[in-house]
């Protein structure tokens, strides 16, 4: 353990009547944009020195064959450097709390002549410009807001920032995440009892109506008080402009869920069935109220009564939960509404509702409630992936933008790993944001202790 050391001075104005304390702030504020990157600067050519002194011998006295704790980058050999002085400009390397400006020292190998320096080779900083812990900060802001903010908040809190590396960040980030949607990298404790299935639309790629995100969403637990549960999720797949079928095999590596909850769109159903055939599947109670008024406009019903019958759907829906009905009462009251549309012959509406029919009380099985009882009832809707969807698309709308394909794709790859605090986003973090396990003290001089 050695000691490195660094001397702050300043030119502070009298305490007169003039001195005010915002200036006092701003010089307290310029510091902290300054000093932790010129502190680590400093601390490190110290640390530079002491070892290239051990490794060479004393500046006028060489040492020949010393032992050195690096490798020559050139033949390998791990003794007998020479100095060959300092490297005249400073490497600069963007870290997360500012710009570090390193003076390099260069050594010799005796063996093959390979000029080198070893604080770059040792702290494996050869050839970076910047760190991965700055990339992943600047990642995860923007991916909460457009580039430029991003880049504006990161500059606020002294990160060297821009919207361009905002930009370069996220496009860094998202490829150490590849294990987002891969089932090898899911918790095999964290088994998912609900699956949720939903896409939404994005403007991305050339096409005018954009491109599809497709995503499946674990439940895996319920906490917090009574009113306020919240729900726990992992992210089980995603998929960008590619069909439903392509998450097939992700989904198919995971045990099979109690309980499929899908909107009522036909490939999102196909994708539940085919890869676990004998789960029961849900029909989302969200999705169904709103299909039902499309259904109605293609019908060309009347306006207001269309609407009228949405809410009564959505009432009719509500009130099964409400009054804790069981799956025959809910049946029943499900076939006296749709006969009132059925009378009023609406042949897509009717279409639609005795197609949802089989799956929109699955959740009140028996055997669906009994094996979903630990989880404080199931999931009755895509809710919990309503919310995210909502947060993707608050995100990926941002000025009207339209995005190349790759770029959405990693943006939602890390917005999505962290939104749902995947594995995959909290190795990363661990290994980019570890403690600090290195003890320092301020200390300051007494005068004229009295
Ligand atoms: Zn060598």
């Amino acid at each position: 353990m050695a000691v490195a050391s660094v001397v702050l001075s300043a030119e502070l104005p009298e305490l007169d009547g003039s001195l005010r304390w915002s200036q006092l702030e701003a010089w307290a504020v310029a510091m902290r944009d300054e000093v932790p990157a010129v502190v680590l600067a400093a601390a490190l050519e110290q640390a530079q020195d002491r070892l290239i002194d051990r490794v060479c011998g004393p500046r006028w006295l060489p040492v020949r064959d010393l032992p050195a704790p690096f490798a020559c980058p050139g033949c390998g050999v791990m003794q007998d450097f020479a100095r060959k002085g300092r490297r005249s400009r400073p490497r600069r390397i963007d870290i997360a709390v500012g710009v570090v400006r390193l003076h390099l020292a260069n050594v010799g190998c005796r063996a093959c002549g390979r000029v080198f320096a070893p604080l770059l080779l040792m702290l494996d900083l050869s050839g970076r410009r910047r760190t991965d812990r700055l990339a992943v900060d600047l990642a995860e802001l923007a991916s909460q807001m457009s580039f430029a903010r991003a880049a504006q908040v990161a500059r606020s809190f002294g990160a060297p920032a821009s919207t361009g590396r905002a930009h370069h960040a996220v496009a860094d980030v998202a490829p150490l995440l590849d294990g987002i949607g891969a089932a090898e990298l899911i918790d095999s404790g964290a088994s998912a009892a609900v699956v949720i299935l939903d896409g939404t639309g994005m403007r991305a790629g050339p096409r005018r109506l954009g491109i599809a995100c497709n995503i499946a969403l674990g439940l895996t637990a319920r906490s917090g008080p009574r009113r306020r549960r919240r729900a726990h999720t992992v992210l089980l797949g995603v998929t960008i402009d590619q069909p439903w079928a392509a998450m097939g095999e992700q989904l198919a590596a995971l045990d099979a869920p109690v309980i499929v909850v899908v909107d009522g769109e036909p490939a999102i159903t196909r994708l539940a069935e085919t890869t676990w055939p004998d789960t029961p599947i849900q029909r989302c109670w969200w999705h169904l109220p709103r299909a039902l008024r499309w259904a109605l406009y293609a019908d060309k019903a009347p306006h207001p009564w269309a609407n009228a019958k949405r809410a009564e759907l959505a009432e009719l829906l509500r009130r099964t939960a409400r009054e804790h009905r069981t799956h025959s009462q809910a049946l029943h009251s499900y076939d006296t509404f749709s006969a009132s549309i059925t009378g009023a012959h609406h042949h897509a509406a009717t279409e639609l509702l005795l197609g949802a029919r089989d799956q929109v009380f699955t959740c009140l099985l028996p055997e669906v409630r009994r094996d979903l009882a630990w989880l404080g009832g199931p999931e009755l809707g895509s809710g919990v992936l309503e919310r995210v969807m909502r947060e993707l698309n608050a995100r990926t709308d941002i000025g009207g933008s339209r995005w190349s394909i790759n770029g959405l794709r990693d943006l939602v790859t890390v917005q999505l790993a962290r939104m749902t605090d995947h594995p995959a986003w909290r190795t990363l973090r661990q290994n980019t944001h570890p403690f600090s396990t290195i003890s320092y003290k301020i200390s300051t001089p007494k005068f004229n202790a009295c």
